[in-house]
């Protein structure tokens, strides 16, 4: 039987000319025409006042532990229930992920919880916008101002996502989104670290060129190329650029398609939600999501490796993820758990997340009708 894939990257077409072009241009390093279209095409839509592309959204956020200047010892609270970069990219500066609950509604970090894990040595809050549905920021941002902390976003899922009308991953001094071939926009791999803070503007160019100023040399401002500082090599080549460049223009096309399938999902399932089979994701007011990925909550975690075994032998790659990071074998030896970590516990063992790709459409149905017809079974 032919399994509906979880995932399927959608190419628009004009990548391989774009990569050609590049080719061509005789510019296969970073920074080259490809990169600077890119960047002011982010720039302008997210309204950062500069955006770096990098080789991952792991990269953006390591870059942005360097920009903090996390020492050893240093607290970053984040959500448990993440991707493990969100924690690595701290870890690796010698930083304390302290793993904070999330709110049962969206799964993002649960800003009433979040006081309670501040201590002297905390530096920053690093927030996760799940499912490209943003965390309650205004909540945030005065939190962290009035305890003088850092705020950052991982809004690795977040690309054309809003809160209050204000772009995901410029609302916070630093952003990271990641174009990972499972995200909306892609190249591959690939990211990019959205800077809205003055203060880290030169510096994030500097450790993104292996810690040189070797951007302000090729704008003729200084009259030598060297090391300056700490950094690494961050930057991507032109060719993955050329490809990205393909997505970003077809930015629009691509957003609608995904938004079709996920409302098509929504309304398939109001039904069963209704009837109690089921949770569905919860969008806030203030919050204009990307449709960046549909999952359902099931009312027992007990059922769940049974319902996915189900669909997988019916021919639906449904999966789950995020082991909480706290229960993680790095997470306990880096990290560690402020409080009980109880929602955090209960929806990751409750979630399943179904396939959402472009292309999807002619099957969608498939899917939809084994989800409901496997929940009225249990
Ligand atoms: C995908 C993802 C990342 C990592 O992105 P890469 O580009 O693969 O490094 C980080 N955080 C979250 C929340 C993600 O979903």
């Amino acid at each position: 039987m032919n399994l509906i894939p979880f995932n399927k990257p959608f190419l628009v077409g004009s990548e391989l000319e774009n990569i050609r072009q590049a080719h061509a241009n005789w510019h296969l390093s970073g920074d080259g025409p490809f990169t600077q279209k890119c960047h002011q095409w982010l720039e302008k839509s997210i309204g950062s006042r500069k955006a770096l592309l990098t080789h991952s959204c792991t990269a953006a956020l390591e870059m942005s532990a360097l920009l903090l200047d996390l020492k050893p010892g240093d607290e970053v609270i984040m959500p448990s229930y993440t991707f493990v970069s969100t924690a690595n990219a701290f870890a690796l500066r010698g930083a304390v992920p302290v793993f904070v609950d999330v709110r049962p509604d969206t799964l993002n970090l649960d800003e009433n919880k979040v006081e309670a894990a501040i201590t002297p040595k905390t530096k920053a809050i690093a927030v996760v916008h799940y499912a490209g549905v943003s965390c309650e920021m205004d909540r945030f941002l005065e939190i962290a101002r009035r305890h003088r902390l850092w705020l950052v976003e991982d809004a690795a899922q977040g690309i054309g996502s809003s809160y209050k009308g204000k772009a995901l991953g410029n609302l916070g001094s630093l952003g990271a989104l990641s174009f990972h071939e499972t995200k909306n926009i892609i190249s591959g791999e690939g990211g990019v670290l959205l800077v809205n803070d003055e203060a880290f503007e030169e510096r994030a160019e500097i450790i993104r060129e292996k810690g040189t100023n070797r951007i302000k040399f090729r704008k003729g401002m200084v009259d030598k190329y060297t090391w300056v500082d700490l950094g690494s090599s961050y930057l991507p080549s032109e060719l993955i650029a050329a490809f990205l460049w393909a997505q970003l223009e077809n930015f629009d096309a691509i957003m609608k398609k995904r938004m079709d399938l996920w409302l098509a999902y929504h309304q398939a399932f109001e039904d069963a939600e209704r009837k109690g089979f089921l949770r569905r994701p919860i969008i806030p007011r203030d919050c204009r999501h990307n449709a960046h990925m549909y999952y359902l909550l099931l009312p027992q975690a007990e059922r769940r490796a049974a319902f996915l075994a189900a669909l997988n032998e019916g021919g639906v790659n449904a999966v789950f993820h995020y082991v909480p990071l706290h229960s993680s074998p790095a997470g306990q030896k880096y990290g560690k758990a402020q409080g009980s970590l109880e929602v955090t516990t209960e929806m990751s063992a409750r979630i399943v997340r179904l396939p959402l790709w472009i292309g999807l459409e002619g099957q969608q149905a498939t899917v939809i009708e084994k989800v409901l017809s496997e929940l009225k079974r249990g």
